[in-house]
């Protein structure tokens, strides 16, 4: 299985500094929308993205990438602490690392805050991650729904981020990789601005990863650019073969070895 990965980010129309950071190769994709403001939520988006790239190379099992976030979180705090003036910096952070468990690939979904990893499919953009949000919260609980959420005046209060606490408490999902998996991680200024159909619309429409991310951004710009807007795609296939994202996706599951028991 090949997995070929790109990326892109945008500014926006109304912000005046991109603070979202992304990572985007074969192994690892990561995207970071920093909080902060003057507090320097660019800073602490990048200093995720240096992290995981100073360890891609020991991303080998769930609990490496849950103690790379703890790390970026440590870097955070360390940043914080010899700038007191960077205080309240935070990030979120969300991504895939490809993993070899039992002898398959899978992918490691992991979050922390309100951007997303997405599996498209058959014409639909599937959320894998769960919002750690004020609004993820109400809609869990029956308070509101999920299209009262899109407008709601806490939308954008995220309930856990990199730098708000010594300890990062991460979320992680272990996917079995499968021929024609599409996955896409994203900041909040795409998903805001566009509907999770008219994600998997545009996507489906492009001919290969880098079109599909020119024109989901300039869907999100067009839509308002409210916010930093920042994509990745990663798109696993056949060895020697291309992604193509106008072909149907194939639904053969790469097979889980059968555990056999330990001890009789
Ligand atoms: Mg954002």
């Amino acid at each position: 299985m090949r997995v070929d990965a790109a990326g892109a980010t945008h500014v926006g129309h109304v912000r005046s500094t991109n603070e979202d950071s992304f990572l985007a190769s074969p192994r690892l994709a990561v995207v970071a929308d920093g909080m902060g403001g003057h507090a320097c939520g660019d800073i602490a988006s990048a200093l995720v993205i240096t992290t995981f790239e100073g360890l891609a190379g020991e991303l080998r099992e769930p609990l490496d990438v849950t103690r790379t976030v703890q790390r970026a979180n440590d870097a955070i705090l360390a940043e914080v602490s010899g700038h007191p003036e960077r205080a309240g910096m935070g990030t979120t952070v969300t991504g895939v690392a490809v993993l070899d468990h039992s002898g398959v690939p899978h992918w490691l979904v992991f979050n922390v805050g309100d951007s997303r990893v997405y599996r498209i499919a058959d014409g639909a953009a599937h959320q894998l991650t769960v919002d750690h949000s004020e609004t993820a919260e109400l809609v869990a609980t029956g308070r509101i729904t999920a299209d009262q959420a899109r407008t709601h005046p806490l939308r954008h209060v995220v309930t856990r981020a990199l730098g708000a606490a010594p300890t990062a408490t991460t979320d992680n999902w272990l996917v079995p990789m499968s021929e024609g998996d599409l996955l896409l991680v994203c900041s909040d200024g795409l998903t805001d601005e566009l509907e999770d159909d008219q994600i998997a619309r545009i996507v489906g429409a492009a001919a290969d990863l880098e079109q599909a991310i020119a024109a989901l951004i300039e869907a999100a710009l067009g839509a308002g650019g409210h916010d930093n807007v920042t994509v990745v795609l990663l798109a696993a296939h056949q060895e020697g073969s291309e992604a193509d994202l106008t072909a149907p996706l194939l639904t053969r599951t790469v097979p889980r070895r059968r555990v056999e028991p330990a001890c009789p």
